[in-house]
């Protein structure tokens, strides 16, 4: 089945700024979607739209779920509640009882490899820690549509390298769709079922294949 699917949109923003146009793209279950491209091609607009943030101005933009996980390059996390409370926070915003969302928080944590980490505050996390908490915080919602924008760009290689085999193992596991962008070829390869190489001044696709998945590691 089909959880998202965009045909010919087009973004263009009040001060008249074309971010895309003619985009057509479809994430099935089971994918995992990199999309590719220089700076300033439109990948993050194209990322909000597909989160409902913001609407696109031209086109079909159809989302076929409501549990949609959204992580950021900046991890977001409120600086004076721990790791627990941090990930609790969307149950807690959705009203799951205490003990509900404590037990769904720690499962989470432990996916993400941060059992231990519970009551420790963002200032004192790696980056990469960081993003494992921000994770974890979106998993809570069971998503079926996990949308990354650059989620690990601001990380050292090493990490990043680990966070990406983490990931592939989340997606495998958890069965969630996923759609990340990247400017980084070799990490839209890397992780994906499928890489949507998006370029120009409105951003446009300019080229889609496929990744036989998973991809052979050492
Ligand atoms: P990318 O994620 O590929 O770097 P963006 O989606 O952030 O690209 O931006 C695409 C283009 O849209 C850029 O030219 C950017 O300056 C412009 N843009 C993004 N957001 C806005 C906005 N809110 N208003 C006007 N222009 C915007
Ligand atoms: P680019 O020049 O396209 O930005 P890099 O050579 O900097 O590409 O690599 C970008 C990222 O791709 C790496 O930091 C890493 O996260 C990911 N990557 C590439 N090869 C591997 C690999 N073998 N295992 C895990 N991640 C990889």
């Amino acid at each position: 089945g089909q959880l998202l699917h965009f045909e010919d949109v087009a973004m263009t923003f009040p001060n008249g700024t074309t971010a895309l146009s003619g985009v057509d793209l479809t994430v099935n279950r089971g994918e995992f979607v990199t999309v590719v491209g220089p700076s300033g091609c439109g990948k993050s607009t194209l990322l909000r739209i597909a989160s409902g943030l913001t609407p696109a101005t031209e086109g079909v933009t159809q989302v076929d779920t409501s549990r949609i996980g959204y992580v950021f390059q900046d991890a977001t996390l409120l600086p004076w509640r721990d790791v627990q409370s941090n990930v609790e926070l969307l149950a807690e915003l959705n009203g799951v009882p205490k003990a509900k969302r404590r037990a769904t928080a720690k499962e989470a944590i432990e996916l993400v490899g941060l059992s231990g980490f519970e009551k420790h505050l963002p200032r004192t996390l790696s980056g990469g820690m960081k993003m494992r908490t921000s994770l974890a915080r979106s998993l809570t919602l069971d998503p079926e549509l996990f949308l990354f924008d650059e989620p690990f760009g601001a990380l050292d290689e090493i990490t990043r390298e680990r966070l990406n085999d983490e990931l592939i193992k989340l997606f495998t596991e958890q069965q969630f769709a996923g759609l990340f962008i990247t400017h980084s070829v070799s990490e839209a390869v890397y992780l994906s079922t499928k890489v949507v190489v998006m370029s120009g001044r409105p951003g446009k696709i300019v080229d889609t294949f496929p990744v036989e998945f998973p991809f052979p590691r050492d």
